[in-house]
């Protein structure tokens, strides 16, 4: 069975790594699909969140990284997957992914969704959170692979980016 966790990724953080480490040990193939959003601004381009994704899952041998824009149902026909992969953090995921979910299953029913519950130790973790501390010079690593905390670094470094002036942390 083939299934599809899609997602921004932007950047990778340690509570995808999880789903995708729970998720590759309940099917046999699983695509990992980054959503080329054109509306999102985003930090890294598609090929740097790729490059990330298969740094971070060389260990994992049925994990495949690719890319995807349209509606996520044709592309998981397209690679004939079965099930689309979520997480959910909190209950406050709970709400737009069933949402989301529901979408898909009336657009294509007999592709299903599966929820993959966050290990714990993440539950907190967000790609936006991430983006937020290393713009403020804190440290990151403890929330994503080493590879992206390194790729961070070099970012912010590259941009030379002030530090925010108002933020919540
Ligand atoms: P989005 O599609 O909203 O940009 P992301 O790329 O951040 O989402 O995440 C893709 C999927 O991974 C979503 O189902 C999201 O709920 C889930 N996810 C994100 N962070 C975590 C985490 N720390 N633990 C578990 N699941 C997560």
């Amino acid at each position: 069975m083939t299934a599809i966790y899609p997602g921004s990724f932007d950047p990778l953080t340690n509570g995808h790594l999880d789903i995708i480490a729970r998720a590759s040990r309940l099917v046999d193939h699983l695509v990992v699909a980054i959503l080329q959003n054109f509306q999102k601004e985003p930090l890294f381009s598609v090929g740097e969140r790729a490059e990330m994704l298969l740094e971070s899952t060389s260990n994992i041998a049925n994990v495949e990284v690719d890319s995807f824009s349209g509606l996520l149902v044709d592309y998981a026909d397209a690679r004939s997957a079965r099930a689309i992969i979520r997480g959910i953090r909190a209950i406050s995921d709970y709400e737009i992914e069933l949402q989301m979910a529901l979408i898909n299953r009336r657009l294509r029913p007999k592709t299903e969704t599966i929820f993959l519950m966050a290990g714990e130790e993440y539950s907190f973790v967000s790609s936006r959170m991430v983006k937020e501390i290393i713009t403020l010079n804190g440290d990151v690593s403890s929330f994503v692979p080493p590879t992206v905390a390194i790729r961070l670094l070099r970012k912010m470094k590259l941009e030379n980016r002030p530090p925010a002036a108002a933020s919540a942390l």
